[in-house]
């Protein structure tokens, strides 16, 4: 399956679309889910275009994790979250809906059931609460 540069979050790497933006440096974006499934539900892409993890560039996926690791932390603190889910989805038979690779950085607490996959579309008011919520609580 090839990659196509007119996905979603191709579209937000561009600028041609909004989005709730967490953080991102030379090699990836983080921003907020619009359909969370937990509250601070964030994404993390890389910048260059591959459809998923199976035809990703290795050297890619160090500097990914990193920016993964990063904003887990941050998630973790800003929603003062007992554990945090990452979760990526290959091709549409595991669940992957947007061909642009992405990780999912769900804060989690035991008790708190997580909302359907690609459910309701969050108050943008509130992703952008959350966004700054995540945004300050990131460290260098
Ligand atoms: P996948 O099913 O491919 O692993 O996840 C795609 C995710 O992207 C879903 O959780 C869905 O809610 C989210 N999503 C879909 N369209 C948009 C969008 O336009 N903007 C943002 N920020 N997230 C989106």
């Amino acid at each position: 399956m090839n990659y196509d540069s007119n996905n979603i979050f191709a579209k937000i790497l561009r600028g041609e679309i909004p989005c709730h933006k967490v953080y991102e440096d030379d090699h990836s974006l983080a921003f907020m889910d619009v359909m969370p499934q937990a509250d601070g539900h964030t994404l993390v892409i890389p910048k260059r275009g591959s459809r998923n993890l199976l035809d990703a560039e290795p050297v890619e996926l160090g500097p990914l994790l990193a920016s993964v690791q990063k904003v887990s932390r941050a998630v973790r603190k800003a929603f003062n979250a007992e554990g945090v889910l990452i979760q990526q989805f290959n091709e549409p038979a595991a669940g992957q809906t947007v061909f642009h690779l992405h990780f999912h950085v769900l804060p989690r607490t035991a008790g708190t059931a997580l909302r359907p996959h690609t459910g309701q579309m969050a108050d943008p008011a509130l992703l952008a609460d959350h966004a700054g919520r995540i945004r300050g609580a990131l460290t260098d």
